[in-house]
């Protein structure tokens, strides 16, 4: 049997929802027994995804509340399960992090194919069991992500934080659009999922324009690597066409209309990804121009522990990094709040002491 460390006090504290649109609320959670393969973390940091939605809104299937939200985690291993074996990052005060994936079961016919993220019982951080926007996390053991101490050397860890959804979702959709450096790429959106694109996507090698709706947005994405910009307008598609078209558009804000209206300016044998979540409608697609223009239509989310971990390898090698405002776990709602109204730069990130 695994037992609770000594040095935790009982409770710890957690920002929950007891229901679908219910206000989260600051509440006091008892630890508990560690199940024989989980590992106990002490979160440092913590992202809010525009998909914490799903738990507030109740609209992902199978949510049992009350619940917990925070897939986006940083922190250090505080106890072990009985059956962790105490190896590589799984030690006591090892930099860890947890993703949307929150674990897998290594003998699924997906898994034993090597697709851990298609695993027919995968368990997603914050939706399956309770997430990180709390002081502690009760991880199974195949979620946890290795940090490497040396990314503190260039960002915070609430800077790292968004590399564990946003940073994997953007780093993975790219290296799996089979993209050529030096093709155009356009990335639809500067939003949590996009100022990280931006910038893995200029360090990837492609040329980067983004549309937007403003200069300063767009002297924005300059500032983050970005080699130019587009502001939407009924001509966007013939401005991008007369570059030639986009090889690759990464759609990353969650607004069916304006993907839809953007699609037209892909470039023969280009890819549209897909790799933020509309939930405002069906995204309407042109079929001649898809079999004609010999269009691919591909779809991307997060990835699993080491997926992250190479992300984060990449990201500190470049210097790619999360761009944050921080807040403390009783300004939840108010972080969670600017979330959802679509206006964080750019990233909202509950932070705990060490
Ligand atoms: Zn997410
Ligand atoms: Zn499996």
């Amino acid at each position: 049997m695994s037992t609770i460390a000594s040095n935790l006090s009982k409770t710890f504290k957690a920002a929950q929802i007891d229901g679908p649109n219910q206000p989260w609320k600051i509440v006091d959670m008892p630890h508990r027994e560690l199940k024989p393969t989980e590992v106990l973390i002490k979160v440092l940091a913590s992202g809010i995804c525009g998909s914490d939605h799903f738990v507030e809104d109740g609209s992902w299937p199978g949510i049992v509340y009350p619940r917990v939200a925070g897939h986006e985690v940083v922190g250090r291993v505080a106890a072990l399960g009985s059956d962790v074996k105490p190896v590589a990052h799984l030690v006591i005060g090892a930099l860890v992090g947890v993703g949307w994936n929150g674990g897998y079961c290594s003998v699924c016919e997906p898994c034993r194919e090597g697709d851990f993220a298609g695993c027919v019982e995968m368990q997603v951080s914050g939706f399956t069991f309770d997430g990180g926007h709390a002081e502690y996390i009760y991880a199974p053991r195949s979620a946890v992500v290795s940090v490497p101490e040396s990314a503190t050397k260039y960002a915070s860890y609430a800077e790292i934080a968004p590399m564990m959804c946003a940073g994997v979702t953007v780093y993975g959709a790219l290296k799996a659009s089979g993209y050529t450096p030096g093709d155009l790429c356009v990335i639809q959106g500067i939003g949590g999922l996009g100022h990280m694109a931006i910038q893995f996507a200029a360090k990837l090698g492609l040329r980067v324009y983004v549309v937007t709706t403003s200069p300063s947005k767009g002297e924005l994405a300059k500032s983050l690597g970005a080699h130019g910009f587009f502001i939407s307008s009924p001509n966007t598609v013939d401005e991008i066409q007369a570059l030639g078209g986009a090889k690759l558009i990464i759609c990353s804000a969650p607004y069916s209309k304006v993907i839809s209206d953007l699609i037209p300016a892909v470039a023969r044998n280009g890819t549209i990804m897909l790799v933020g979540a509309t939930t405002d409608g069906k995204i309407q697609i042109d079929n001649v121009l898809f079999n004609m223009s010999r269009v691919t239509l591909k779809g991307w989310s997060c990835g699993v522990a080491k997926d992250a971990e190479e992300c984060l390898n990449f990201a500190a090698l470049t210097g790619v990094r999360s761009v944050v405002e921080t807040y403390s776990l009783e300004e939840f709602s108010k972080a969670y709040g600017i979330v959802k109204t679509g206006n964080p730069k750019f990233r909202n990130v509950i932070t705990f002491p060490e």
